[in-house]
């Protein structure tokens, strides 16, 4: 419930704001435990508005488990936009945590979801805004601790000046572990005595004692997965239950971060992903559920998950959405089963246009399999494909970039024998961003120049075909992405700059300040693209070799020397690759709980 004290005090900021409802907190879904009656308190943060984060499913998780021990309580609080800060601010009023209304100072742990690089400074600025000094060794026992998890924390180093702790790998148990550790030591050691001791558990990275970190991987169980999570008051990214199908993925494609640091596999088993499915929906009164997976159809059982949950959900108006099907294992029968109330968007993921650049990359994909999957889509009703590709791959020539238009060509030909009028095809076209624990992590990126000339290239060509649209991404973004990703402490002056210079959501284009990137660059003597672009030494110490997800540096090493070579690896599942992670992290192959 709404308190009237809160009410009375923001009553006036929330009427003028642009979206109140972002900030009032009382979703259908969300916990709302009282303050005063538990031991721990920790606050997940996500730096981005909040109908990006209330989609995440990370975040999800984290907040359902703390909150499900009766002794803690996880809150939420979202980046506010920039409306509601100059709000507060002319009302002298602080920013609160969503459901208690306490700021954030009054929690034992700050947790902020790391999800991409280009949070940073939003990170930076809550910090402020949280009345919490920015950098760590300002820091005193009164304060909370401030801790990080996700993806972005593959490479701390950037970061290292204003986190804590960060968390590496799956966050399920460890950020409870951490939290109990922290409330067992509070009153009996300082500060940075306590951070020492939670360096000592298992998936901990703490910048003051950079440690050696290796990975913590959780189980998919029933118990640790939710079955609630509070729905927004107004439209959010994904307004749909998520069930998480499976964890990980064994094909390995050489540029994939989530390939290589969420290994080893772990697969739901049929019987809970049914049940899951079935409870998720049902609490939250959502018209569709998303099984969530990097690659759905890898699943062993799939189509037996899908026969049951569509036979369940028949009638009922309820769709189900698979983000990721591989073209390989396309099955009509699965398309059919996951698009059956209506035909949306079918997306199959090439990555490259030739054969030899998709094994440079891995990815196990034969231009036939491409082909049929979509001739089959096409044959039952989907007129709408979306294909992925990535440019400025390393060992690209203009023959790869040409084989993406080429690819579509030999599509609209296979329609044109069987029959079929052309499909609409989007393409949509990243720019590859060599990342931290990958085989492709020493390789260079391309410069600005380098692919707007291969831009200007593919739209030449694409010109020529009439049913195809391609959609670039912002090259500047991917390499500032690169930037952040593969960068060294020395970041953390470049961060602190920006932030203190205004830089806030910086992930919304309207929000970038590229001139503000080239004043601070020239200011620090750091050099944007040289750090993006530079090829890293094979033996080179790079920036994130204490953090290990299990992986072997040699064994990726190895794959990099393979992919110049257009060699493939075969499928972890398929055959064992010895890249270290089963034996490193005492697991096996593919884990079914
Ligand atoms: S050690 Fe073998 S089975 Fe285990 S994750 Fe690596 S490739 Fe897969």
């Amino acid at each position: 419930m709404i308190d009237d004290n809160f009410l009375n005090e923001y009553g006036n900021i929330l009427y003028q704001t642009e979206k109140p409802s972002r900030y009032i907190g009382d979703e259908f879904g969300s916990y709302d435990k009282d303050f005063n009656l538990v031991d721990g308190k920790f606050l997940f943060v996500f730096p981005d508005k909040y109908e990006i984060g209330i989609s995440n499913f990370g975040h999800k998780i984290i907040y359902d488990l703390i909150n499900k021990k009766q002794n803690l309580l996880c809150d939420r609080l979202y980046a506010p936009d920039k409306d509601f800060i100059e709000l507060l601010d002319k009302n002298n009023k602080k920013i609160y945590a969503l459901e208690s209304k306490r700021q954030p100072k009054e929690f034992d742990i700050i947790g902020f979801g790391l999800q991409y690089e280009m949070s940073y400074t939003t990170v930076l600025k809550l910090l402020e805004l949280s009345d919490i000094p920015v950098l760590s060794k300002e820091r005193n026992d009164n304060h909370p601790l401030i801790l990080a998890g996700g993806p972005s924390c593959a490479n701390p180093k950037p970061m290292n000046k204003f986190i804590d702790i960060f968390i590496i790998g799956d966050g399920e148990d460890v950020n409870i572990e951490v939290l109990e550790k922290y409330l067992e030591l509070k009153n009996k050691l300082s500060r940075n005595e306590i951070l020492k001791e939670l360096s000592k558990i298992q998936g901990v990275y703490v910048p003051l004692v950079d440690n050696v970190a290796t990975k913590r991987i959780a189980q998919l169980t029933y118990e640790n997965h939710p079955v609630n999570s509070p729905i927004p008051h107004f439209p959010s990214v994904h307004d749909r239950a998520i069930v998480e199908l499976r964890r990980g993925c064994g094909r390995l494609c050489r540029f994939c971060q989530a390939s290589h640091i969420n290994l080893p596999i772990r697969e739901r088993k049929k019987e809970d992903v049914v049940k899951l499915a079935k409870e998720y929906v049902k609490n939250t009164g959502y018209d569709e559920y998303s099984l969530l997976s990097l690659s759905s159809n890898d699943h062993s059982q799939i189509e037996d998950i899908l026969k049951d949950l569509s036979c369940h959900f028949r009638g009922s108006g309820i769709n189900v959405s698979l983000p990721s099907q591989r073209a390989d294992k396309f099955s009509l029968e699965i398309a059919n089963l996951a698009q059956s109330e209506r035909k949306a968007t079918v997306t199959i993921a090439p990555e490259a246009g030739t054969q030899r650049m998709r094994d440079i990359i891995n990815k196990n994909l034969s231009q036939e399999q491409i082909i049929n999957a979509t001739i089959s889509c096409v044959k039952n009703g989907w007129n709408k494909i979306k294909y992925y590709f990535v440019i400025g791959l390393p060992f690209e020539t203009y023959d790869d970039l040409k084989g993406i238009p080429e690819l579509i060509e030999e599509v609209n030909k296979a329609c044109r024998e069987n029959g079929l009028k052309y499909p609409q095809i989007t393409c949509s076209i990243s720019v590859f961003v060599p990342k931290p624990h990958t085989p492709f992590q020493w390789a260079r990126q391309n410069t600005i120049e380098e692919v707007q000339e291969k831009i200007k290239f593919l739209r030449e060509l694409k010109d020529k075909i009439k049913n195809v649209k391609f959609n670039f991404h912002n090259p500047k973004m991917s390499q500032l992405e690169a930037f952040f990703s593969r960068g060294d402490e020395k970041l953390s002056d470049f961060i602190y700059e920006l932030y203190k210079n205004g830089a806030y959501l910086e992930s919304w284009d309207e929000n970038l300040d590229l001139d503000l990137y080239s004043k601070i660059a020239d200011k620090l003597g750091i050099n944007i693209e040289k750090t993006a672009s530079r090829e890293y030494l094979d033996d080179e110490i790079l920036p994130w070799d204490n953090i290990h997800y299990g992986v072997n540096k040699t064994w990726l090493l190895d794959e990099y020397k393979k992919a110049q070579s257009a060699i493939s690896t075969i499928p972890c599942e398929v055959k064992c690759n010895n890249c270290g992670v089963c034996s490193n992290l005492k697991t096996r192959k593919v884990i079914c709980d």
